[in-house]
């Protein structure tokens, strides 16, 4: 197969390009921070079925715990975004808004099993970019779009408006060159 050019007139959009990988990321992580309430953690969960057809079950699962932990209010800010990776397990961002880690882990951690960590926001767009980064998407995963079929995302239920509590200024700046991880 000839690897389609890649250039900054033109992006190839394929999920096997570092340069648009780590774009996607920044492009993922302003949104996230943008409109989401921190705490934000690294998660890690494991899930029985790791195929397409066992990500599509927990998908619709997850969104089932999520809906229903949202009849108590400290859940509906809570924002997840999870990439299903190549060695099965599923990795991502959590923003728990109100809640604390000890919930997270009560309301999602019994069903599935689950790591977390606290990031640093100013270190979400590395988390993110290393959760879907080429080289841990799956191998079979080809072609533009590609994200589809390996990203889960539930937004918090109240998104903050546009730059109401964060100015633009106090982003982080996403033109830094990309890391590399051995
Ligand atoms: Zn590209």
């Amino acid at each position: 197969m000839t690897p389609i050019q890649c250039r900054s007139a033109r992006r190839c959009n394929q999920i096997t390009c570092a340069t648009c990988a780590w774009r996607h990321a920044g492009q993922v992580t302003r949104k996230v921070l943008e409109g989401w309430d921190g705490p934000f953690y690294a998660t890690t969960l494991t899930i029985r079925d790791p195929t397409l057809d066992g990500f599509r079950s927990f998908r619709m699962e997850m969104r089932n715990r999520i809906a229903y932990l949202r009849k108590s209010p400290v859940w509906r800010n809570f924002g997840l975004l999870l990439y299903r990776t190549g060695d099965g397990t599923l990795r991502g961002t959590a923003a728990l808004s109100g809640l604390g880690a000890a919930d997270m882990w009560e309301g999602l951690g019994g069903r599935w099993a689950m790591t977390v960590r606290l990031i640093l926001p100013e270190d979400l767009r590395f988390e993110v970019w290393r959760c879907m980064r080429p080289a841990v998407m799956p191998p079979t995963l080809t072609g533009r779009g590609g994200y589809q079929a390996v990203r889960f995302s539930v937004s918090p239920q109240h998104q903050r408006s546009h730059g109401s509590t964060t100015s633009r200024s106090c982003l982080p700046q996403f033109d830094e060159p990309m890391p590399v991880v051995i």
